[in-house]
C-alpha cells in the first residue's frame, strides 16, 4: 500500500514473461521492496486500483491489452511512477511512451541491477516529502482556533462539526497545518501531498486548496485559515482565526 507511515515501496511488475518476472521480483526483494506481479494488463490494472503501488514496472508487449493501453489507463486515474520495459529501441516508441505519461523506460534485454537503480532513482525523486511522513513523537492532534484535526483517525472537525474531507483534501490540509505560518508553493504542496511533481500541473493544488476551503471556511472568499499568497503559493495562518467575525452577523 501506498502508505505514508511505512517506508517500504510497493512495485508492481506487469509483466507475461516469468523468467523476467521471477528475475525482477528476486532483485526487487533483495532491494528492500515489496513485490506484486501481473501476467496481464487487466491483473495489472486491477492491482494496480486494489493496492495503490508506488511505481509500476510495465511491459509493452502483453497478451491483450498491451503496455501502452495499461499506462494510459493508470495515467487517466493516477500518477504512480510508471517505468516501461520495452524490447522496440527506436526514438518514436520511447517519446511514445513518455508522451502517455511513463516516468522512464528501460530497453530489454536489461541488467536487473540498472533496473533497481532507475526504480530507486524515481522513487527518490517522487517520494512525499517529509511532512506527511508522521513521526512517533507527532502529536496525533493538531488543535488551531475552530479546528481540530486528528492526524491518524484522519478527521477534521470545524467549529466542533465534523466536516467530510477528501484524502487529498486532507493531505494538503495536513501538509499546511503541520508548519503553520510557513508558506508553500504550490510546487512544494504537489510533492507532498502528491508524492511526485514529474508532471505536476499547480492549478491541481488551486482546485483542492477551492474545495477544501468551502468545506473548512465560513467565508472562502476572507479564508481564515488557508491563505493565498499571491504568486507564491498558500499559507496556514490561523493565527487571527478567532476573532474572525460569524458571517452574517
Ligand atoms: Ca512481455
Amino acid at each position: 500500500m501506498n502508505d505514508p507511515y511505512t517506508s517500504e515501496a510497493t512495485v508492481l511488475v506487469i509483466e507475461d514473461e516469468e523468467s523476467i518476472t521471477r528475475l525482477l521480483r528476486l532483485y526487487l526483494i533483495q532491494a528492500g521492496y515489496r513485490v506484486l506481479v501481473a501476467g496481464n494488463g487487466i491483473v495489472g490494472l486491477t492491482l494496480h486500483e486494489r493496492e495503490h503501488p508506488d511505481l509500476v514496472v510495465l511491459d509493452v508487449m502483453l497478451p491483450g491489452l498491451d503496455g501502452w493501453d495499461v499506462c494510459r489507463r493508470i495515467r487517466a486515474s493516477a500518477r504512480t511512477p510508471i517505468l516501461m520495459l520495452t524490447a522496440l529501441q527506436t526514438e518514436e516508441d520511447r517519446i511514445a511512451g513518455l508522451d502517455l505519461g511513463a516516468d522512464d523506460y528501460v530497453t530489454k534485454p536489461f541488467s536487473p541491477r540498472e533496473l533497481v537503480s532507475r526504480v530507486r532513482a524515481i522513487l527518490r525523486r517522487t517520494a512525499p516529502t517529509e511532512q506527511l511522513v508522521l513521526g512517533d513523537a507527532e502529536p496525533d492532534m493538531l488543535n488551531f482556533p475552530g479546528l481540530t484535526l486528528t492526524v491518524r483517525a484522519r478527521r477534521v472537525e470545524v467549529d466542533g462539526r465534523r466536516v467530510e474531507l477528501t484524502a487529498k483534501e486532507f493531505d494538503l490540509l495536513l501538509a499546511l497545518a503541520r508548519a503553520p505560518e510557513r508558506v508553500f508553493t504550490r510546487e512544494e504542496l504537489l510533492s507532498a501531498v502528491w508524492g511526485y511533481d514529474y508532471l505536476g500541473d499547480s492549478r491541481t493544488v488551486d482546485v483542492h486548496i477551492g474545495t477544501l476551503r468551502k468545506k473548512i471556511e465560513r467565508d472562502p472568499a476572507q479564508p481564515r485559515y488557508i491563505k493565498t499568497i499571491w504568486r507564491v503559493g498558500y499559507v496556514f495562518d490561523p493565527a487571527d482565526a478567532s476573532v474572525a467575525p460569524e458571517s452574517g452577523a
